[in-house]
């Protein structure tokens, strides 16, 4: 349990008065952010909204929705999932109590919502009605062999837009219930994932945009909101400065960035880094430390394209670099608006911002 209490309160309070750079903190659930404000979060920058997918009592239903063969039957599967989705964000809308609140629109990698085992199939068989034998040769077809790099992220929105219009109608209808029962209006931050070309988000942000429009009209009542997108793919960040015609924001996500800079996968990575490490071809483990030679100029061209184009355009990092203290000296050189940090790390990431703001 957090205490901030004394010295540490005192010393967090100093840092706080010499920082330039926001911090806030890659949380989803209420308890995480709970947490994280405790320990000084100003926001959320990444609140991964795939992890509530997984729930027990929606995964079925996930299932059923990503193994449909048509958008009817996704709609309806959808239609299941729209009123946990809805309290989600109600939740942590409401513990975040006005703070701004990216809410990044789904990204998985697709297998991980595919059943498995006979009992999952069985399972789902009863709930859609198909044999069990149909719903394994659709799980055949949605296989990938390098989901990494396949349907994830914008794809999955491009592809079955009604999933992100479930999402983005569950983000505006809490965020009207939270402003009806509070009296303080939110202003989420809906974020395109995976986001390579400047028409891959014109195409979800007015998507977004147009659903935003339904529910305030259902509602009566109007919010103001963003929509931005991450920068997480080279394309994306030699192809900032047409991005931001679309994008009030960028956050950086250099997990992926560091991922498909380097060409070297993140989950896989660690059978050869320490060797790589040891004989200084890396000077430090790359998905820890941001690679500033390399994935930084990327991270600098991309807030230089994006701000000539947009010069008020907000820029985060929400990538795990937004807790490390020398990646976050980069990015206050590179002049980013704020970091994002798990919640235990908000507090190094507030001293890190402060010492790198006096440096
Ligand atoms: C990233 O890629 O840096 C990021 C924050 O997104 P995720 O880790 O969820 O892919
Ligand atoms: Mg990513």
């Amino acid at each position: 349990e957090p205490r901030l209490e004394g010295n540490f309160a005192t010393l967090m309070k100093w840092a706080d008065s010499h920082r330039r750079m926001g911090v806030r903190t890659n949380a989803e659930t209420p308890a995480d952010c709970a947490m994280a404000r405790e320990f000084g979060a100003e926001g959320i920058g990444l609140c991964r909204t795939e992890h509530m997918f997984f729930d027990a009592n929606r995964i079925s239903a996930v299932r059923e929705m990503i193994l449909a063969e048509s958008e009817e039957g996704r709609r309806k599967a959808l239609a299941k999932l729209l009123p946990e989705q809805r309290k989600d964000f109600v939740d942590i809308l409401e513990c975040m109590a006005g703070l701004p609140c990216t809410i990044r629109l789904l990204d998985p990698p697709l297998h991980e919502f595919l059943p498995t085992g006979d009992a999952e199939f069985a399972e789902l068989a009863d709930i859609t009605g198909f044999g069990v034998d149909h719903l394994k040769r659709r799980a055949e077809e949605l296989h990938e062999f390098n989901p990494m790099l396949g349907h994830r992220g914008c794809r999955l929105g491009i592809t079955y837009p009604e999933i992100y219009e479930m999402q983005a109608r569950a983000i505006f209808e809490a965020a009207c219930d939270v402003a009806e029962k509070s009296g303080e209006a939110p202003v989420p931050e809906v974020m395109i994932p995976l986001v390579g070309t400047k028409r891959e988000l014109e195409i979800l942000r007015k998507l977004v945009n147009d659903t935003a429009a339904d529910v305030f009209r259902e509602k009566g009542r109007e919010l103001d909101y963003l929509v931005g997108t991450m920068i997480e793919l080279p394309r994306a960040a030699l192809m900032a400065g047409e991005i931001a015609e679309e994008a009030r924001f960028f956050s950086f996500g250099t997990n992926d960035l560091t991922q498909t800079t380097l060409g070297v996968s993140r989950d896989d990575a660690g059978r050869f880094l320490s060797t790589y490490v040891e004989k200084g071809i890396y000077a430090r483990d790359p998905f820890v430390s941001l690679d500033v030679e390399g994935v930084g100029q990327l991270v600098s061209l991309a807030a230089e394209r994006g701000r000539a184009t947009r010069p008020d355009i907000k820029l985060g990092i929400c990538g795990e670099h937004g807790g490390d203290p020398a990646s976050i000296a980069f990015c206050e050189e590179t002049g980013l608006d704020y970091v994002s940090a798990s919640p235990y790390r908000v507090p190094i990431a507030r001293l890190a911002a402060a010492q790198a703001a006096l440096a």
